[in-house]
């Protein structure tokens, strides 16, 4: 399933592979000025190549190394002929993509090998000027595009929401709080997420994000310093685990969440 929003200069494509004829999960990638920032999931391949069709691309950049967003690189190399721009550890993942959990071949699907070129610190397009900000936390490789003029942020998945409360295993909430701290500097006016699309009132919206975030490290810094265990902790501060945490191979849950903060309680 697909779907094209348009937001002024900014194009949002919309998708998600259907099953049993509905959508499974949204996620969404943009389009401005000739630039394609993410490209969507495999499994929606054939609709995406499509749809890309209607528009003048030059590039593409990919925010970071997860299937859902550089999933089509492949195919807009091979039908478009365009040049793909990442972070050098980006390039790593889309040249060798590794092994995925079954929840991630069901919902993305696996993705071809894709050869990319390392980008670097600004993106010029003819109406446009975008610093490319390294924003990791979510993954070590993501990056984010900003635009100071209209003061646009193109997040990846930096935000994806202001009370999100599980992890993707290895996802770092110190390189995430320095990465929101940097954002949050930039005053962006909209975000383009790669989870919901165009956010109004940007800089509020990632400050309820790091204010949830301290206040959730303090809460776990005290339960820890009174002797609490992992496990009562994340009972404690967030009511237990999610059923997800099991069906995703224990690959994304709170535990990695809870893990993250006690490895790094000096932040709060
Ligand atoms: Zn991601």
């Amino acid at each position: 399933m697909l779907k094209v929003i348009h937001h002024g200069p900014v194009t949002e494509i919309k998708v998600s592979r259907t099953f049993m004829g509905r959508p499974v999960y949204f996620n969404s990638f943009f389009i401005v000025d000739g630039l394609l920032i993410d490209t969507g999931p495999p499994h929606v391949s054939a609709e995406v190549g499509r749809a890309l069709e209607e528009f003048t691309i030059d590039r593409a950049i990919i925010t970071h190394q997860h299937e859902d967003h550089y999933g089509n690189c492949r195919l807009i190399q091979d039908k478009f002929s365009l040049p793909v721009y990442a972070h050098p550890l980006t390039l790593e993942v889309m040249a060798a993509p590794p092994p995925l959990q079954q929840y991630r071949k069901f919902i993305w699907g696996e993705a071809p090998p894709a050869q990319g070129l390392p980008i670097g610190d600004r993106i010029e397009t003819p109406c446009y000027s975008f610093q490319v900000l390294h924003t990791p936390g979510h993954t070590p490789d993501h990056i984010s595009l900003f635009e100071p003029e209209q003061r646009w942020l193109f997040c990846g998945d930096l935000f994806l929401g202001e009370k999100l409360n599980a992890f993707m295993e290895g996802e770092d909430i110190a390189a995430h709080l320095y990465s929101l701290e940097k954002v949050i500097q930039l005053k962006p006016r909209l975000l383009f997420c790669g989870l919901k699309g165009k956010i109004e009132q940007a800089t509020e919206r990632l400050k309820n994000k790091q204010n949830y975030w301290l206040n959730l490290g303090k809460q776990i810094k005290e339960m820890h310093r009174a002797g609490a265990s992992p496990g009562q902790i994340l009972k404690r501060s967030l009511g237990g685990e999610v059923p997800f945490y099991y069906l995703s191979q224990f690959n994304w849950g709170r535990r990695h969440l809870v893990d993250s903060f006690l490895k790094n309680l000096e932040l709060f």
